[in-house]
């Protein structure tokens, strides 16, 4: 469908870094390969698709699961050595591998599970989670598995002193030189797009607001075009507010609830973001979780991902008080420009002042 975009895109895949950033990425691999475990007796003797398989990984996991077949599907030349890998480890015979888009591929039959590692940066960045709803409304089964099967965006009021004065004070005083010209330009360059960084705990002035919560059973790719929210955050304490920070998690539920003999594995799933369902600011629950869903959380109180935060800086701090109000609205939504780019539009007021922030993830 996106032609033109998808050659950058997918050649951006065929490189080993990313694929090597992404399996040393333990968090992520290992929480596939434990909900893999956990859903073992559905998988087992099943049909699996796994969407943009890469290197092969989360297929060979299915397959050592007891998938009866593997498509594993990928656009990228990566594909080339995924089939590779399959066949010196001796599974040719249950992992398919298809160098193709899963828009375009044809397979011979239905399948029963959907797996796919189609997260990016701020959760939609990319735009691939269309693909798995397409893969899903073509071939899976009704009642069919997907995992991930629910993801959430999440955002909150940061504060990041150290980072601000690296960047942008830095220049009032170099080499005893007063340097404060380039403020302006630092701030532009620094802050007009948003940054991959790690933030801790310590860094978020209060709960966390829930923007997004998607349901990959139900979710429509219209709905993923645009993506609005209205947040309202009281500051747990004084603080100079530095921006916002962006993050996700991703869990691991079947469609319907079956019998649950089937915990074989051992990984506790519960994220300290469960705190969030009873955060005030989280005006948009999702469901409540049971205490043994598996979750793949980017949190900052969470261990560090290859994610790690996307945080929009603001151009000038805010100095807040305790309790004070930050609000305002959020949007989300593919670029004209290319659909895998993202569009942030940010309103934030806060001591009686409104501010509009315009970005553009490419
Ligand atoms: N499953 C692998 C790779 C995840 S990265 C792992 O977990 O390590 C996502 C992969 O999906 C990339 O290799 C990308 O090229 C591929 N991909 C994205 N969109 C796709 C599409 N529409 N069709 C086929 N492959 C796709």
């Amino acid at each position: 469908q996106w032609g033109e975009y998808d050659r950058a895109y997918f050649q951006s895949y065929s490189h080993v870094a990313i694929h090597e950033e992404m399996i040393k990425d333990h968090v992520r691999t290992d929480t596939y390969r434990a909900a893999i475990m956990r859903h073992q007796n559905f998988i087992a003797g099943k049909v699996v698709m796994d969407v943009g398989c890469g290197t092969g990984i989360l297929s060979i996991f299915c397959a050592q699961a007891g998938a009866r077949r593997v498509y594993a599907i990928e656009a990228s030349e990566i594909a080339v050595q995924a089939n590779e890998v399959v066949k010196e480890n001796g599974l040719s015979d249950r992992v398919i591998v298809l160098h193709g888009r899963v828009e375009d591929v044809e397979i011979e039959e239905k399948v029963d599970v959907i797996i796919s590692e189609w997260m990016g940066y701020m959760l939609l960045y990319e735009s691939m989670l269309g693909s798995v709803i397409f893969a899903r409304d073509k071939w899976l089964k009704p009642g069919g598995l997907i995992l991930p099967s629910h993801a959430t965006l999440y955002m909150a009021p940061i504060t990041n002193t150290e980072r601000y004065q690296d960047s942008i004070d830095f220049w009032r005083d170099v080499y005893g030189i007063n340097m404060s010209a380039l403020l302006p330009l630092a701030k532009q360059c620094s802050f007009e797009e948003p940054m991959i960084e790690t933030v801790s705990g310590e860094n978020v002035l209060t709960w966390p607001f829930v923007i997004k919560y998607v349901d990959c059973y139900t979710v429509t790719a219209r709905e993923l075009e645009s993506v609005t929210a209205r947040y309202r955050f009281a500051s747990m304490m004084r603080a100079p507010l530095h921006g916002f920070g962006f993050w996700f998690d991703v869990e691991f539920n079947g469609p319907v609830l079956y019998p649950s003999n089937h915990h074989s594995s051992s990984l506790s799933g519960t994220s300290s973001s469960d705190l969030y369902s009873h955060g005030a600011s989280t005006q948009r629950k999702r469901q409540s979780r049971s205490s043994d869903t598996i979750v793949l959380s980017t949190a900052p109180e969470d261990p560090p991902t290859h994610w790690q935060q996307t945080i929009l800086y603001f151009y000038d701090p805010i100095e807040v008080k305790q309790d004070q109000i930050i609000e305002g609205s959020i949007t989300l939504s593919q670029s004209k420009e290319n659909p895998r780019f993202l569009n942030i539009h940010l309103e934030y007021s806060s001591g009686g002042r409104s501010f509009v922030k315009e970005s553009v993830m490419r």
